[in-house]
């Protein structure tokens, strides 16, 4: 039976069950491979779609990343297992407004398992959203912003050449922040650096991220040769146990530093901030375990005095969407992060009407949930094990 959205929650109340617990693995590619310094250009990025069916027939969609990399090494067989062996067996059977208390049951069942716990928490936080008939931004207490501005993220290009030229298309579509892969070749790095901030001017911010691939000595010489630019802040140069490097490196430059890999836990967040260092942390959905526990750490940098910077890795409109309601009920100051990198790089997305960006920005959706429905035909087509 079709009921209008807003009756959902009248007529069911809140006594819904959760009675199913369905994983989707797909591949989706990228229109060009996504280069970081650590490993190989990237063809395409797993994701794990995480669905939650209930007995008032809502379901709840989430999702994850198996985006391996330092502090990640999870597979779409290892998520998938996790979720089904181990998380669906505590899910059927509870109310999808046991949140906080599912959650806390998820990361005693299987420790740390942040990847798989970004989908199932998601997909709670949709499920919520649709039985009341509201969008997530209003579980969070409401909305405090209409759009979001987000910044181009330059993957390692074989010249600057090159470099430059996806910079300008980005500059002309309205962007005014840059973030530059770099790490690889320290020279070319330095060229990218001085040829971006010549061509685009003082008025664009430029950050630099090495996605923890260098070492100390290196990330040193490096930052100290661009000073002179100007840059916002420098990503995760060191790897992610060198967190006494990075408060080492941040007294000895003259360029704010990011915490990104280094940053899965509250835990792993108080030990920057106790160390100093850094004074900007980057969130992912899925690197910090969904939206539930990305506030968290919201809440603890903003009471630190740091920057947030919104991020994700590569993934579809939901994952995107998660970040875009959060950051909506974020009452502070936000930077322009790359948190829709998957919607302008990858081929193809799950839902039927995805997410567009309108130059640099991207609109908070006001559909119940999420505000997404996916795209069966899509998910066919990009299904992992098809
Ligand atoms: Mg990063």
């Amino acid at each position: 039976m079709n009921r209008p959205e807003h009756n959902v929650f009248l007529q069911t109340g809140t006594s819904a069950k959760i009675t199913r617990v369905e994983t989707i693995p797909l591949l989706l590619p990228f229109h060009v491979p996504f280069k970081i310094a650590n490993g190989a250009a990237r063809p395409s990025v797993e994701i794990l779609l995480v669905r939650l069916h209930t007995d008032e027939d809502i379901v709840g969609i989430g999702e994850t990343q198996a985006w391996r990399r330092q502090g990640s090494s999870e597979t779409l067989a290892s998520l998938t297992r996790v979720i089904e062996d181990h998380f669906a067996p505590r899910l059927v059977g509870q109310s999808p407004f046991a949140l906080p208390s599912i959650l806390r049951n998820l990361e005693e069942t299987i420790y740390h398992s942040l990847y798989a716990q970004a989908a199932v928490a998601d997909a709670l936080y949709d499920l919520q959203g649709k039985m009341l008939g509201v969008p997530v931004y209003k579980l969070l207490g409401g909305k405090c912003r209409d759009a979001l501005a987000t910044c181009a993220v330059l993957s390692i290009k074989p010249s600057v050449d090159e470099t430059l030229e996806g910079a300008v298309e980005f500059f002309e579509q309205g962007y005014r922040s840059f973030t530059v892969k770099i790490g690889v070749d320290p020279v070319n790095d330095v060229r990218n650096v001085s040829a971006l901030r010549e061509r685009l001017g003082d008025e664009v911010v430029i950050r630099v991220d090495a996605n923890a691939g260098m070492e100390f000595d290196g990330a040193f010489a490096l930052l100290k040769k661009l000073e002179p630019y100007g840059l916002d802040a420098a990503e995760q140069l060191l790897p992610i146990w060198d967190v006494d490097g990075m408060a080492e490196l941040a007294r000895r430059v003259d360029v704010p530093l990011m915490a990104d890999e280094c940053v899965s836990t509250d835990h792993d967040l108080i030990q920057v901030i106790k160390k100093r260092a850094a004074t900007v942390v980057q969130t992912k959905v899925a690197k910090n375990g969904g939206l539930w526990n990305s506030r968290k750490l919201w809440f603890i940098a903003n009471a630190a005095g740091m920057r947030i910077f919104p991020g994700n890795h590569p993934g579809t409109s939901i994952a995107t969407a998660s970040v875009v309601h959060l950051a909506a009920a974020w009452p502070g100051p936000l930077l322009e992060g790359p948190f829709p990198v998957g919607i302008s790089t990858l081929a193809g997305d799950v839902v039927t009407e995805p997410i567009r960006l309108e130059g640099n920005l991207v609109r908070v959706p006001d559909g119940p949930g999420w505000g997404f429905t996916l795209d069966e035909d899509k998910i066919r087509r990009l299904r992992a094990d098809r």
